[in-house]
């Protein structure tokens, strides 16, 4: 089934800010929330509709994802990109819980759900990658492959951490929960433990080899798939190979950021690719073919009309960028350039000397826009 639009789905307009977006979601997670429909599975699926619409639209990188490539940009399972998880996806991972706590709290369940004691899960960092290409690559495609970090158990201590691999201890801050009570003029707010950071429970005598940590930093090599037509600054997300969770949290992702280098004879305008095509003035005056050559190297031939001007546009289409998974492309625009001979030889400044001498008293005349006349003369002349 074709899932809706998160904008229609919350009800707001594509440039609704951060403020209407949330309010929008407040009020239909206020309508549809369970607790307040229990057992009503359509009020169930509009509660979720809203909360993965929410869950995008409120994540400014997502919802950039979302406005470029639509439900594709932000769905792990959309096979965007070769073997990756999408376009700037989502991690499903530390979001929304937290926006929960924020717009419910002290709404639902008399005064909001005690943060849950014990070990804090917490997911891995994300982590950025910097791919340079060539234009040419980005109009064809390109696989690669990376040397990413990655980060496997430590031999030393088999992951647990410890030097001598004596269990973990409770911590003593703590006495194992966890939190710690701050205590404040009227409420005493509960806080993961700093010793600890919530696991309760501490290494003694850690692992000089991985600082307790129980990971060790190597490297692998992950085949990175670009596809054809993709904009400078674009991420690719590799899900799963960021840095490792912490007390069994999952993986952060690795973002392959696709840098593309400017290229000496095209220039990209989205689609649409532009260059120069030098001519001979003979052949702007009197018309001919030339050959020009597109990015990936394709011989295509323009009727240059007699009289053409400089600056003069041609328009070849569909020999452009291709667009993103789409198999439309750009247009190619020639710019002409008209080369004015150098380094004449005696005899060549005598030809032309003779020709200027033919167009006689309305040399001035003959401008780029009343030069019917200096065509035909220039023609006849060089026949
Ligand atoms: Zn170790
Ligand atoms: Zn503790």
């Amino acid at each position: 089934m074709a899932k809706r639009d998160f904008y229609e789905i919350l009800g707001v307009t594509k440039s609704a800010s951060d403020e209407e977006i949330k309010k929008a979601y407040r009020k239909l997670a206020m309508k549809y929330h369970p607790d307040r429909n229990p057992g009503d599975k359509e009020a169930e699926e509009k509660f979720k509709e809203a909360k993965e619409a929410y869950e995008i639209l409120s994540d400014a990188q997502k919802r950039q994802a979302y406005d470029q490539f639509g439900h594709a940009g932000v769905d792990p399972n959309s096979g965007m990109g070769g073997g990756f998880g999408g376009f700037g996806g989502f991690s499903g991972a530390g979001g929304f819980d937290e926006i929960f706590g924020d717009i419910f709290g002290g709404m639902f369940g008399g005064g909001g759900r005690a943060r849950q004691s014990g070990p804090r899960v917490y997911r891995g960092e994300d982590l950025t990658y910097q791919l340079n290409i060539t234009l040419e690559q980005a109009a064809t495609g390109y696989s690669t492959e990376i040397q990413i970090p990655a980060w496997s158990d430590c031999g030393t201590c088999h992951g647990t951490g410890s030097k001598n691999g004596a269990k973990r201890e409770t911590c003593s801050m703590c006495h194992g929960s966890g939190t710690v009570l701050q205590a404040s003029s009227i409420f005493s707010i509960k806080q993961t433990c700093p010793a600890c950071h919530g696991e309760g429970t501490v290494i003694k005598d850690p692992c000089p080899d991985c600082s307790g940590t129980g990971k060790k930093k190597g490297s692998k090599v992950l085949s990175v798939d670009i596809p054809a037509g993709i904009a400078d600054g674009m991420r690719i997300r590799s899900s799963g190979n960021g840095k490792p969770g912490l007390n069994g949290g999952p993986a952060g992702d690795l973002y392959i950021q696709v840098l593309i280098s400017p290229n000496k004879d095209f220039e990209r305008d989205d689609s649409d690719l532009h260059r120069q095509v030098n001519i001979p003035f003979t052949v702007a005056a009197m018309g001919g073919d030339v050959t020009v050559k597109t990015l990936v190297g394709d011989e295509v031939v323009i009727t240059i009309p007699e009289g053409t001007q400089n600056g003069k546009i041609f328009r070849l289409r569909g020999k452009g960028m291709p667009e993103l998974r789409s198999s439309a492309k750009g247009d190619l625009y020639c710019h002409i350039n008209i080369e004015t001979p150098v380094n004449l030889t005696k005899e060549q400044k005598e030809i032309l000397k003779k020709f200027e001498e033919s167009l006689g008293e309305n040399i001035t005349r003959h401008q780029p826009n009343s030069s019917e006349s200096f065509t035909e003369k220039l023609k006849k002349f060089f026949n």
